[in-house]
Protein backbone atom coordinates (compact mmCIF):
# COMPACT_ATOMS: atom_id res chain seq x y z
CA UNK A 1 0.00 0.00 0.00
CA UNK A 2 1.37 3.41 -0.64
CA UNK A 3 1.25 6.13 2.48
CA UNK A 4 0.40 9.26 1.84
CA UNK A 5 1.85 11.60 4.36
CA UNK A 6 0.38 15.56 4.17
CA UNK A 7 0.67 18.20 6.15
CA UNK A 8 -2.79 18.93 8.15
CA UNK A 9 -4.87 21.43 6.07
CA UNK A 10 -8.47 21.68 4.48
CA UNK A 11 -8.39 19.49 1.76
CA UNK A 12 -6.10 16.47 3.30
CA UNK A 13 -8.40 16.40 6.65
CA UNK A 14 -11.46 16.25 4.27
CA UNK A 15 -9.65 13.11 2.59
CA UNK A 16 -8.55 11.52 6.33
CA UNK A 17 -12.16 11.98 7.34
CA UNK A 18 -13.62 9.83 4.00
CA UNK A 19 -11.20 7.27 4.71
CA UNK A 20 -12.16 6.97 7.73
CA UNK A 21 -15.89 6.82 6.85
CA UNK A 22 -15.26 4.04 4.73
CA UNK A 23 -14.04 1.93 7.31
CA UNK A 24 -10.03 2.72 6.56
CA UNK A 25 -6.72 3.38 8.83
CA UNK A 26 -5.48 7.09 9.07
CA UNK A 27 -2.73 8.63 11.63
CA UNK A 28 -3.02 11.82 13.03
CA UNK A 29 -1.50 14.33 15.68
CA UNK A 30 -3.23 14.78 19.16
CA UNK A 31 -1.46 16.99 22.12
CA UNK A 32 -0.23 13.54 23.64
CA UNK A 33 1.34 11.45 20.52
CA UNK A 34 0.22 10.52 17.34
CA UNK A 35 -2.84 8.40 17.06
CA UNK A 36 -3.76 5.56 14.11
CA UNK A 37 -7.48 5.75 14.18
CA UNK A 38 -10.62 4.39 12.64
CA UNK A 39 -14.60 4.19 13.06
CA UNK A 40 -14.43 2.41 16.33
CA UNK A 41 -17.98 1.04 15.73
CA UNK A 42 -16.70 -1.03 12.50
CA UNK A 43 -15.51 -4.72 13.11
CA UNK A 44 -13.26 -4.44 9.82
CA UNK A 45 -12.27 -1.03 10.59
CA UNK A 46 -11.00 -1.82 14.02
CA UNK A 47 -8.79 -5.18 12.97
CA UNK A 48 -7.32 -2.39 9.99
CA UNK A 49 -6.24 -0.86 13.16
CA UNK A 50 -4.69 -4.28 14.82
CA UNK A 51 -3.27 -5.30 12.17
CA UNK A 52 -0.84 -2.64 11.45
CA UNK A 53 0.11 -2.12 14.60
CA UNK A 54 1.01 -5.80 15.02
CA UNK A 55 -0.85 -5.39 18.29
CA UNK A 56 -1.89 -8.31 19.98
CA UNK A 57 -5.74 -8.70 20.27
CA UNK A 58 -6.42 -8.39 24.21
CA UNK A 59 -4.86 -4.70 24.04
CA UNK A 60 -7.98 -2.68 24.18
CA UNK A 61 -7.96 0.58 22.38
CA UNK A 62 -9.10 4.85 23.47
CA UNK A 63 -12.24 5.63 21.71
CA UNK A 64 -11.71 9.36 20.11
CA UNK A 65 -14.66 11.94 20.15
CA UNK A 66 -14.64 15.97 20.08
CA UNK A 67 -17.85 16.30 21.72
CA UNK A 68 -19.27 14.72 24.83
CA UNK A 69 -22.80 14.17 22.69
CA UNK A 70 -21.29 11.61 20.34
CA UNK A 71 -20.61 9.14 23.79
CA UNK A 72 -24.57 8.76 23.92
CA UNK A 73 -25.55 5.18 23.25
CA UNK A 74 -21.77 3.85 23.89
CA UNK A 75 -21.11 3.69 27.26
CA UNK A 76 -22.65 4.75 30.96
CA UNK A 77 -21.34 8.24 31.75
CA UNK A 78 -21.63 8.79 35.39
CA UNK A 79 -21.83 11.91 37.29
CA UNK A 80 -18.09 11.55 38.44
CA UNK A 81 -17.14 11.03 34.41
CA UNK A 82 -19.17 14.47 34.16
CA UNK A 83 -17.44 16.83 36.50
CA UNK A 84 -13.75 15.34 35.30
CA UNK A 85 -14.98 16.21 32.02
CA UNK A 86 -15.72 19.69 33.09
CA UNK A 87 -12.56 19.67 34.55
CA UNK A 88 -10.65 18.49 31.74
CA UNK A 89 -12.03 17.75 28.47
CA UNK A 90 -11.07 18.64 25.75
CA UNK A 91 -7.37 17.14 27.68
CA UNK A 92 -4.85 14.12 28.06
CA UNK A 93 -7.35 12.32 30.15
CA UNK A 94 -9.04 8.99 29.15
CA UNK A 95 -11.49 7.42 30.89
CA UNK A 96 -12.90 4.12 31.78
CA UNK A 97 -16.54 3.78 31.54
CA UNK A 98 -19.10 1.02 31.29
CA UNK A 99 -19.51 -0.10 27.35
CA UNK A 100 -23.20 -0.92 25.49
CA UNK A 101 -23.40 -3.50 23.01
CA UNK A 102 -22.99 -0.84 20.16
CA UNK A 103 -19.65 -0.61 20.99
CA UNK A 104 -18.29 -3.96 19.32
CA UNK A 105 -16.02 -6.16 21.52
CA UNK A 106 -12.85 -6.01 18.78
CA UNK A 107 -12.43 -2.48 20.14
CA UNK A 108 -12.09 -2.69 23.71
CA UNK A 109 -10.52 -6.57 23.43
CA UNK A 110 -13.67 -8.23 25.18
CA UNK A 111 -14.18 -6.00 28.16
CA UNK A 112 -16.81 -4.70 29.83
CA UNK A 113 -15.74 -0.76 29.61
CA UNK A 114 -14.92 1.15 26.97
CA UNK A 115 -11.96 4.22 27.26
CA UNK A 116 -12.97 7.40 25.70
CA UNK A 117 -11.16 11.17 25.42
CA UNK A 118 -11.50 13.75 23.76
CA UNK A 119 -8.68 15.23 22.59
CA UNK A 120 -7.10 18.79 22.42
CA UNK A 121 -5.45 19.16 19.49
CA UNK A 122 -6.94 21.34 16.49
CA UNK A 123 -6.01 18.70 13.93
CA UNK A 124 -7.18 15.96 15.75
CA UNK A 125 -10.56 18.13 16.42
CA UNK A 126 -11.05 18.96 12.73
CA UNK A 127 -10.99 15.57 12.09
CA UNK A 128 -13.42 13.64 14.40
CA UNK A 129 -15.73 16.36 13.57
CA UNK A 130 -15.59 16.52 9.78
CA UNK A 131 -15.88 12.09 9.87
CA UNK A 132 -18.54 12.62 12.58
CA UNK A 133 -17.70 9.03 13.56
CA UNK A 134 -16.35 7.79 17.25
CA UNK A 135 -13.02 6.80 16.13
CA UNK A 136 -10.70 3.86 18.18
CA UNK A 137 -6.92 5.32 17.82
CA UNK A 138 -4.22 3.52 19.97
CA UNK A 139 -0.88 5.00 19.69
CA UNK A 140 0.51 4.96 16.03
CA UNK A 141 3.84 2.95 16.07
CA UNK A 142 4.30 -0.81 15.75
CA UNK A 143 3.40 -2.14 18.69
CA UNK A 144 6.43 -2.80 21.47
CA UNK A 145 8.12 0.68 19.45
CA UNK A 146 8.01 4.06 21.32
CA UNK A 147 4.59 6.16 21.19
CA UNK A 148 5.50 8.58 17.84
CA UNK A 149 5.52 12.14 18.66
CA UNK A 150 6.16 13.50 15.44
CA UNK A 151 5.08 12.36 11.64
CA UNK A 152 8.17 11.22 10.86
CA UNK A 153 8.14 8.32 13.58
CA UNK A 154 4.67 7.59 12.35
CA UNK A 155 6.17 7.15 8.86
CA UNK A 156 8.98 5.04 10.38
CA UNK A 157 6.79 2.52 11.66
CA UNK A 158 3.77 2.46 9.64
CA UNK A 159 4.71 2.96 6.09
CA UNK A 160 3.45 1.03 3.26
CA UNK A 161 0.44 -0.03 6.17
CA UNK A 162 -2.00 2.81 6.40
CA UNK A 163 -3.02 4.77 3.16
CA UNK A 164 -2.38 8.45 5.11
CA UNK A 165 -0.42 10.27 7.78
CA UNK A 166 -1.74 13.99 8.77
CA UNK A 167 1.20 15.89 9.83
CA UNK A 168 0.49 18.39 12.50
CA UNK A 169 3.96 18.82 14.20
CA UNK A 170 5.28 17.64 16.95
CA UNK A 171 3.21 16.80 19.97
CA UNK A 172 3.17 19.06 22.93
CA UNK A 173 2.62 16.80 25.84
CA UNK A 174 4.62 13.53 24.26
CA UNK A 175 3.52 10.75 26.07
CA UNK A 176 -0.32 8.94 26.46
CA UNK A 177 -2.67 10.12 27.98
CA UNK A 178 -3.77 9.39 31.57
CA UNK A 179 -6.16 6.49 31.86
CA UNK A 180 -8.06 6.22 35.13
CA UNK A 181 -11.11 3.75 35.89
CA UNK A 182 -14.18 5.19 36.71
CA UNK A 183 -16.44 1.81 36.99
CA UNK A 184 -15.51 1.08 40.68
CA UNK A 185 -15.98 3.06 43.54
CA UNK A 186 -12.61 4.77 43.96
CA UNK A 187 -11.23 6.51 40.40
CA UNK A 188 -7.68 4.49 39.89
CA UNK A 189 -5.12 5.92 37.71
CA UNK A 190 -4.49 2.69 35.56
CA UNK A 191 -1.75 4.64 33.39
CA UNK A 192 -0.17 7.96 34.66
CA UNK A 193 -0.45 11.00 32.26
CA UNK A 194 -0.65 14.87 32.34
CA UNK A 195 -3.45 14.79 34.34
CA UNK A 196 -2.15 14.03 37.43
CA UNK A 197 -3.93 11.38 40.34
CA UNK A 198 -4.09 14.90 42.76
CA UNK A 199 -6.14 16.50 39.78
CA UNK A 200 -8.41 13.70 39.24
CA UNK A 201 -8.82 13.37 43.19
CA UNK A 202 -9.46 17.71 43.39
CA UNK A 203 -12.22 17.17 41.36
CA UNK A 204 -13.57 13.67 42.39
CA UNK A 205 -12.76 13.88 45.83
CA UNK A 206 -10.31 10.82 45.88
CA UNK A 207 -8.48 9.04 43.10
CA UNK A 208 -5.85 5.45 43.93
CA UNK A 209 -2.93 4.58 41.90
CA UNK A 210 -2.46 1.17 40.09
CA UNK A 211 0.29 -0.31 42.29
CA UNK A 212 1.59 -1.87 38.49
CA UNK A 213 1.86 1.80 37.57
CA UNK A 214 5.62 1.60 38.95
CA UNK A 215 6.40 -2.01 39.33
CA UNK A 216 6.36 -5.31 36.75
CA UNK A 217 3.27 -7.46 37.25
CA UNK A 218 3.79 -10.46 39.91
CA UNK A 219 3.73 -14.13 38.64
CA UNK A 220 -0.06 -14.55 38.41
CA UNK A 221 -1.31 -11.02 38.88
CA UNK A 222 -3.72 -10.04 35.98
CA UNK A 223 -3.13 -6.30 34.46
CA UNK A 224 -5.63 -3.97 35.28
CA UNK A 225 -4.88 -2.20 31.62
CA UNK A 226 -3.84 -4.95 29.46
CA UNK A 227 -1.53 -2.86 27.91
CA UNK A 228 0.50 -2.82 31.37
CA UNK A 229 0.91 -6.52 30.16
CA UNK A 230 3.06 -6.26 26.80
CA UNK A 231 6.33 -5.17 26.42
CA UNK A 232 6.66 -1.54 25.93
CA UNK A 233 8.20 1.96 25.02
CA UNK A 234 11.31 -0.34 24.34
CA UNK A 235 14.90 0.95 22.66
CA UNK A 236 16.77 -1.84 21.05
CA UNK A 237 19.66 -1.17 23.70
CA UNK A 238 19.08 -2.49 27.02
CA UNK A 239 18.65 0.85 29.68
CA UNK A 240 19.55 1.31 33.04
CA UNK A 241 18.22 4.88 34.53
CA UNK A 242 19.51 6.17 37.92
CA UNK A 243 18.06 8.23 40.72
CA UNK A 244 19.57 10.53 43.18
CA UNK A 245 21.47 14.00 43.60
CA UNK A 246 22.83 15.07 40.34
CA UNK A 247 26.44 14.96 41.75
CA UNK A 248 25.87 11.48 42.15
CA UNK A 249 24.16 10.20 39.32
CA UNK A 250 27.16 12.14 36.99
CA UNK A 251 29.65 9.92 38.72
CA UNK A 252 27.73 6.77 38.30
CA UNK A 253 27.16 7.63 34.31
CA UNK A 254 30.31 8.72 33.73
CA UNK A 255 31.55 5.50 35.08
CA UNK A 256 29.09 3.51 33.38
CA UNK A 257 30.16 5.32 30.06
CA UNK A 258 33.68 4.75 30.07
CA UNK A 259 33.57 1.01 31.24
CA UNK A 260 31.20 0.19 28.54
CA UNK A 261 31.50 -0.25 24.69
CA UNK A 262 28.97 2.48 22.58
CA UNK A 263 27.26 3.32 25.80
CA UNK A 264 25.58 6.39 25.07
CA UNK A 265 23.37 8.70 28.11
CA UNK A 266 20.64 10.83 28.57
CA UNK A 267 20.13 13.01 31.45
CA UNK A 268 18.59 16.58 32.42
CA UNK A 269 19.73 19.31 30.88
CA UNK A 270 21.46 20.73 33.93
CA UNK A 271 23.47 17.48 34.04
CA UNK A 272 25.41 17.23 30.52
CA UNK A 273 28.05 19.95 31.25
CA UNK A 274 29.01 17.48 34.32
CA UNK A 275 29.13 14.39 31.35
CA UNK A 276 32.52 15.81 29.62
CA UNK A 277 32.46 15.21 25.40
CA UNK A 278 30.76 11.78 26.06
CA UNK A 279 27.85 10.61 24.01
CA UNK A 280 24.34 12.64 25.60
CA UNK A 281 21.65 13.42 25.12
CA UNK A 282 19.28 15.83 27.00
CA UNK A 283 15.76 14.88 28.54
CA UNK A 284 15.09 18.46 29.52
CA UNK A 285 15.10 20.14 33.23
CA UNK A 286 11.65 19.56 34.23
CA UNK A 287 9.14 15.99 34.12
CA UNK A 288 6.52 18.23 31.97
CA UNK A 289 10.27 18.49 29.51
CA UNK A 290 11.22 14.81 30.08
CA UNK A 291 7.89 13.74 28.90
CA UNK A 292 7.82 15.32 25.80
CA UNK A 293 11.37 14.31 24.97
CA UNK A 294 11.30 10.93 25.89
CA UNK A 295 10.45 8.65 22.91
CA UNK A 296 11.93 11.30 20.66
CA UNK A 297 15.13 10.48 22.16
CA UNK A 298 14.32 6.88 22.76
CA UNK A 299 14.24 6.66 18.96
CA UNK A 300 17.28 8.90 18.35
CA UNK A 301 19.60 6.51 20.34
CA UNK A 302 17.76 3.80 18.59
CA UNK A 303 18.95 5.31 15.16
CA UNK A 304 22.68 6.02 16.32
CA UNK A 305 23.14 2.16 17.27
CA UNK A 306 23.70 2.68 20.65
CA UNK A 307 24.72 -0.59 22.65
CA UNK A 308 23.80 0.47 25.87
CA UNK A 309 21.86 3.11 27.42
CA UNK A 310 22.37 4.41 30.94
CA UNK A 311 20.06 7.75 32.04
CA UNK A 312 18.63 9.94 34.89
CA UNK A 313 15.70 9.73 36.19
CA UNK A 314 12.85 11.37 38.75
CA UNK A 315 11.53 9.85 41.99
CA UNK A 316 8.58 8.68 40.47
CA UNK A 317 6.33 11.05 42.22
CA UNK A 318 3.80 13.72 41.47
CA UNK A 319 3.89 14.82 37.70
CA UNK A 320 6.90 12.74 37.10
CA UNK A 321 4.88 9.64 37.75
CA UNK A 322 4.16 9.92 33.84
CA UNK A 323 7.23 10.35 32.61
CA UNK A 324 8.65 7.63 34.94
CA UNK A 325 6.26 4.88 33.92
CA UNK A 326 7.74 5.21 30.62
CA UNK A 327 11.16 5.55 31.54
CA UNK A 328 10.91 2.22 33.84
CA UNK A 329 9.49 0.30 31.52
CA UNK A 330 11.52 1.11 28.77
CA UNK A 331 14.24 0.08 30.97
CA UNK A 332 12.45 -3.25 32.01
CA UNK A 333 12.12 -1.60 35.43
CA UNK A 334 16.30 -1.32 35.63
CA UNK A 335 15.87 1.44 38.07
CA UNK A 336 18.76 2.07 40.72
CA UNK A 337 19.13 4.75 43.25
CA UNK A 338 22.29 6.12 44.04
P1 LIG B 1 -2.61 3.21 23.50
O1 LIG B 1 -3.62 4.17 22.99
O2 LIG B 1 -1.80 2.51 22.47
O3 LIG B 1 -1.75 3.89 24.47
O4 LIG B 1 -3.42 2.08 24.24
C1 LIG B 1 -4.56 2.32 24.99
C2 LIG B 1 -4.37 1.79 26.38
O5 LIG B 1 -5.52 2.12 27.15
C3 LIG B 1 -4.29 0.27 26.41
O6 LIG B 1 -2.97 -0.15 26.38
C4 LIG B 1 -4.95 -0.10 27.74
O7 LIG B 1 -3.96 -0.23 28.72
C5 LIG B 1 -5.83 1.09 28.06
N1 LIG B 1 -7.25 0.71 27.90
C6 LIG B 1 -8.05 0.97 26.85
N2 LIG B 1 -9.28 0.47 27.05
C7 LIG B 1 -9.25 -0.15 28.25
C8 LIG B 1 -10.21 -0.86 29.01
N3 LIG B 1 -11.47 -1.05 28.57
N4 LIG B 1 -9.82 -1.37 30.20
C9 LIG B 1 -8.57 -1.17 30.66
N5 LIG B 1 -7.63 -0.49 29.99
C10 LIG B 1 -7.94 0.01 28.80
MG1 LIG C 1 0.47 2.53 22.68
Amino acid sequence: MDTLCLPAAEDSLRRGAELLKTGQVVAFPTETVYGLGADALNEAAVRAIFAAKERPADNPLIVHVWSRDQLEGLCLVTDTARKLMDAYWPGPLTMLLLKTDRVPAVTTAGLPSVAVRCPDHPVAQALLKECALPIAAPSANRSGRPSPTSAAHVWQDMKGRIPLILDGGECRVGVESTVVDLTGEIPTVLRPGAVTPRMIADVAGKCAVAPSVMRPLLEGETAPSPGMRHRHYAPKAPMTVYIGPDERVATVLREQYDATENAVLLARESLLPLLGQRRAFSLGNTPAEGARLLFQRLREMDALGAGRIYAQGWEPEGDALAVMNRMARAAAFDIVHV
